[in-house]
């Protein structure tokens, strides 16, 4: 992600002579070297404009650079704001606006109107605030010292939003299966989210990939065995099974590499017609590997899997399904029948083999685990409303396991709902959020909310402040707003 670039703009003028236009130029350089340490993006300096054509130039710069994926503004100085308005017009890509400063505290005994020109971000930031609100811009605005933590917290979550974006409009989805018969919440436009997010999704009969798997040889799987063997614990003999698991994941690989780099896959227990087993481990290492995945047809889960894979760094990320409760405990256990992804092993994986009641394939190899822990961890699921895409965000505790659970043989995860159990789940429900969800203990309520506001669609958060009455009054307002826009 470092290979990002997040283009630093300072907002300034000429009214205050070059002298003072070299020091905003000095300093902007130092502020966006110290933000560039503390960013999963590389943040980069590039220029102080002082008039509307200089704004435009900058604009077209940052829209034609591929590698920037989008633009920090600050006005060090008073910025008159009306040469902002054609730049900010054609400007294609996220804005942050930070409302920060040179100087942490005012310099009382010595400060004097040379000062008060060359440091007035508090005046600057309102003149640009304005015309930005006046465009109606979504943008992002972030107050702080520009050393200080909490704005740099907030800074990170917003370079992550920002390149997800950049990310997931690279995002093509290989379906090998419609999505399950009957099952509402997995449907979805598939047009609406190609012009939103940029996701290309895409059909091929199983029997295409079948095609791939009859030409893996004996050396190849020989070698993921060997990459098995050293991530995971072989706790079967029956290892022509796991080696079948091996080449449908170097056909999978293949295919979707040589098909136009596909990055999300969608399979379905039910559509295997030339596999004798469901995909289980192969689909856990690639989910492993940085692979969006989404079970029984789900292309949204797989798109959004990808993209959040991207933004937490290949960490602790993957298809999760809500499956049962602990009631008692108030816990909830995720898992799937088997694609649960290495990333949230809190244990070493263990390679098993067990029969699978559901698809009347044989027995399917899969990895098998206890969760991790981590507080903080969010589920995301995105649905389809029929005029707009809602994303739902909520809080969770991923904890350890209270018990191990032998019989059942899956990876899996258990967690905490905030703001409570019931209040949690009911929300969820009122929402209308799915079964599958992504999970990720690395990305913060926060990362999924910028990434809602620059795609421009309906974000929905549950967390510690969810209260019920005020959440379902909050979904009504949200859809006169949606259906309005
Ligand atoms: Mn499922």
């Amino acid at each position: 992600m470092k290979e990002k670039v997040v283009y630093w703009i300072t907002g300034s003028q000429t009214l205050y002579g070059a002298d003072v236009l070299e020091h905003v130029a000095k300093h902007s350089e130092e502020m966006a070297n110290y933000v560039n340490e503390k960013m999963p993006v590389t943040v980069k300096y590039l220029t102080t404009c002082k008039s509307s054509d200089e704004i435009v130039a900058a604009m077209k710069k940052v829209n034609a650079d591929e590698d920037c994926i989008g633009i920090i503004t600050w006005c060090h100085t008073f910025s008159p704001a009306k040469m902002w308005i054609k730049g900010l017009s054609i400007l294609q890509k996220p804005m942050c606006h930070f409302a920060t400063q040179y100087n942490e505290k005012l310099p009382y005994d010595t400060i004097d109107m040379d000062f008060m020109n060359e440091n007035q971000a508090a005046h600057g930031d309102r003149e640009f605030g304005y015309i930005v609100s006046r465009l109606r811009m979504d943008n992002k605005v972030i107050v702080g010292y520009y050393k200080d933590k909490k704005a740099l917290k907030q800074l990170a979550a917003w370079c992550r939003a920002a390149a997800g974006i950049a990310f997931s409009k690279t995002v093509k989805v290989c379906r090998f299966s419609d999505n399950m018969r009957d099952v509402a919440v997995t449907e979805g436009d598939k047009v609406e989210a190609h012009i939103k997010f940029g996701w290309q999704v895409d059909y091929y009969p199983i029997g295409d990939l079948v095609q791939y798997i009859e030409k893996v040889t004996d050396g190849e799987v020989d070698a993921l065995m060997k990459e098995y063997e050293k991530k995971y614990v072989m706790k079967t003999d029956r290892i022509d099974v796991v080696r079948e698991q091996a080449k449908y994941e170097i056909a999978i690989d293949k295919f979707c590499k040589e098909k136009g780099g596909y990055i999300g896959i969608v399979d379905h227990f039910g559509a295997l017609h030339g596999l004798n087993q469901l995909p289980g481990i192969a689909i856990q290492d690639l989910q492993s590997k940085g692979y969006g995945f989404g079970a029984e047809g789900d292309w949204k889960v797989a798109a959004m899997g990808a993209v959040m894979q991207y933004m937490a760094g290949q960490k602790g990320t993957g298809l999760m399904e809500d499956y049962t409760y602990d009631f008692a405990d108030e816990l909830v256990l995720g898992a799937h029948m088997l694609e649960v992804s290495p990333q949230f092993a809190g244990t070493k994986p263990e390679i098993q083999v067990h029969p699978l009641g559901i698809g009347g394939k044989s027995d399917p190899a899969r990895l098998v685990f206890e969760g991790i822990e981590s507080p903080d961890a969010v589920a995301v699921s995105m649905i389809d409303m029929g005029d707009r895409m809602r994303l739902i965000i909520q809080k969770i505790d991923l904890v350890k396991w209270p018990h191990h659970m032998p019989n059942l043989p899956v990876g899996g995860l258990m967690w905490k709902i905030k703001p409570d159990f019931k209040t949690g789940v009911a929300a969820w429900i009122y929402a209308g959020g799915a079964h599958h969800t992504v999970v990720s203990s690395e990305l913060t309520v926060q990362d999924m909310v910028d990434l809602a506001n620059m795609w421009g669609i309906e974000s929905v958060v549950i967390d510690e402040n969810t209260k019920i009455e005020q959440f379902k009054k909050d979904l009504m307002y949200s859809d006169v707003i949606w259906k309005n826009r």
